[in-house]
């Protein structure tokens, strides 16, 4: 009998597939984690996975914050780059990255930031001076200066 024509070869366990839930926050935990980099963040809140740079090592879903990765074992031929017009890179999860509002660089999701100030937000209420953003809407390098400056003026 014929083999039929499968798009996930299953015997490939050096192949990990990525699937990514709702709960991603788009934490820059498994693009760190990755030894191939086959997950990168983009600065417009895409989460994107190359399979074919996925070695299935699995460390992106045990260290993901928010257990919103799978890894499923096996090469799926359509997630290959020849069978994508070339395209290496494929978006996985899409979210919302927020600019800093002093210097417009982008620098955490939406989801981190709201879930940093839901645990800590009580503790660093007014710090940022008398400015009309939260502390949480300055990226790190705004986020001492601004302080700083706060601290300067005699706060
Ligand atoms: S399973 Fe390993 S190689 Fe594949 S995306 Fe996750 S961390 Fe990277």
């Amino acid at each position: 009998m014929t083999e039929p024509d499968r798009d996930v070869i299953r015997g490939l366990d050096t192949f990990g597939r990525m699937e990514v839930s709702d709960a991603c926050n788009l934490t820059p935990t498994c693009s760190t984690l990755c030894p191939t980099d086959a997950i990168q963040r983009t600065n417009d809140g895409e989460l994107q996975f190359n399979h074919a740079d996925c070695v299935n090592c699995g460390v992106c879903e045990s260290g993901c914050p928010e257990g919103a990765i799978t890894i499923e074992s096996g090469l799926e031929r359509s997630r290959l780059p020849e069978n994508r017009d070339g395209e290496e890179w494929e978006p996985v999860f899409e979210g919302e990255m927020l600019e800093c509002v002093r210097c417009g660089t982008p620098f955490t999701s939406r989801g981190s930031m709201e879930s940093v100030r839901d645990e800590v937000g009580d503790l660093v209420e007014g710090v940022a001076g008398d400015t009309e953003h939260s502390i949480f809407e300055y990226c790190d390098e705004c986020r001492a200066q601004v302080v700083f400056q706060g601290v300067n003026n005699g706060r």
